[in-house]
């Protein structure tokens, strides 16, 4: 095929599968973008692009649409486990910290923007999944269970932690999974919050749990919750519904009205144990895994959206550097590669933060948390943010 005319097929249409959809297409590729799910979804948890990840939203162009639909800063409260208030950063302070290349949206509000940004110019194939994959020397042939065959110039899995096409191409999930022994639950409220003022989110911090609920106001709402398993198959098993209330059903504040609401509708819950995904390689031949598919960072690196945009942006630019799709690839991943590994990294610290293994962590985060509400400090804390900020970019 002609350089101006190759084709990718893209499984999975969350934010990986569709910011390749959108990079390729500006690349000048055709695309189609194959999704298990009948339909697509649209609600979700609140993730926070900041650093690279805002710069990846700037650079493919979904700024306007994403403003929009920012949720802005809000007042963080640390509670004990009553609900009773331990101390509050207000959200001007956490508004400084951040600066303003910084936005919290939902996950669903992201992938909408990316699907206003792309549905014009890539198919989409939902209900649909891959089956077999096949290489030669000048393609890759796509099995799908609708019964086609597609031929393609690349194969982009960005199929999620429990990737189709990482088992089909690479091997069985139990080879590249490194268990973090968490369960994490996280949904949107479609009431609000019982006991919580608008504009604020409250945090409970305990020995081996985290219980974050916020209420920005109607259909803004979430509650967040993660806690150390014993045995995640079972919890799994369980369902959301009845395992987070096991683990956090004696916490008052909130997380009571939270945990209601849960049960009420547990289909709408994001519920699963807590992994990385560590390879070797993140692609073969023609075969690329791209977001958690290939690196899983997990929530507690909270940069698992903004690897899956950089990376696909980053993949398309290496398309355009080469003519030849192998040595794109491997372009593309030894430069991706060290930023993955420092999150990774990053995110297995992160679990003392998330999940505090002692009582002394928990001392510690609630330090650093009063800490950053004086006055002096937050704007100091502002000022070596934003220099960090400028010494990478430059
Ligand atoms: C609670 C929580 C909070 C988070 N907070 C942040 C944050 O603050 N900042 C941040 O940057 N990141 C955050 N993350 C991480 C981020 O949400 C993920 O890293 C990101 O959504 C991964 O996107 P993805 O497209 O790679 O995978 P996914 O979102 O898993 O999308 C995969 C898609 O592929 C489809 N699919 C799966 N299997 C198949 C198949 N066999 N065939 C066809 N289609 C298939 C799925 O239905 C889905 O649409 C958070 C994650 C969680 C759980």
């Amino acid at each position: 095929m002609g350089i101006g005319n190759r084709r990718a097929v893209v499984i999975g249409a969350g934010i990986a599968g569709q910011a390749a959809a959108l990079r390729l297409h500006r690349a000048g590729w055709r695309t189609l973008v194959v999704e298990r799910a009948p339909a697509r979804r649209s609600s979700g948890y609140m993730v926070n692009l900041i650093g690279t990840g805002y710069d990846a939203v700037e650079r493919l162009g979904l700024l306007p649409a994403l403003a929009e639909r920012d949720l802005g800063a809000f007042t963080s409260i640390l509670v004990r486990a009553d609900g009773s208030r331990k101390f509050a950063v207000p959200a001007a302070v956490v508004e400084a910290a951040l600066g303003s290349r910084a936005m919290s949206v939902f996950r669903g509000d992201l992938e909408t923007a990316l699907h206003q940004a792309v549905r014009d110019t890539a198919e989409f194939r939902f209900g649909t999944t891959v089956q077999a994959v096949a290489q030669d020397g000048d393609g890759v042939e796509v099995a799908l269970d609708d019964g086609t065959t597609e031929r393609a110039d690349l194969l982009v899995g960005a199929d999620g932690l429990h990737s189709g096409v990482r088992r089909l191409v690479f091997g069985d999930e139990s080879r590249f999974r490194v268990d973090l022994h968490h369960m994490v639950g996280a949904f949107p409220l479609d009431r609000v919050p019982r006991g919580l003022d608008e504009g604020s989110g409250t945090t409970f911090i305990g020995p081996r749990r985290t219980a974050a609920v916020v209420n920005l106001g109607p259909g803004r709402s979430s509650a967040f919750f993660t806690y150390r398993s014993a045995d995640t198959a079972a919890d799994l098993e369980r369902g959301p519904a009845q395992a987070l209330s096991a683990a956090f059903g004696d916490l008052g504040g909130g997380v009571p009205d939270a945990l209601a609401q849960l049960r009420e509708d547990p289909g709408g819950a994001y519920f699963d144990s807590v992994g990385q995904i560590a390879m070797d390689a993140w692609s073969r031949g023609r075969v690329v895994l791209l977001g958690d598919a290939a690196w899983c960072v997990t929530l507690f690196a909270g940069y698992g959206a903004a690897l899956a945009l950089t990376g696909a942006d980053r993949l398309g630019a290496a398309l355009e550097r080469h003519g030849d799709v192998p040595s794109a690839l491997a372009d593309w991943e030894s430069r991706l590669r060290p930023e993955v590994v420092e999150r990774q990294a990053a995110a297995r610290r992160g679990i003392a933060r998330f999940a505090p293994p002692t009582k002394a962590h928990i001392w510690a985060a609630d330090m650093t948390m009063r800490a950053m509400s004086l006055p002096g400090v937050s704007r100091l804390m502002a000022r070596s943010i934003r220099s960090a900020r400028q010494s990478r970019r430059d």
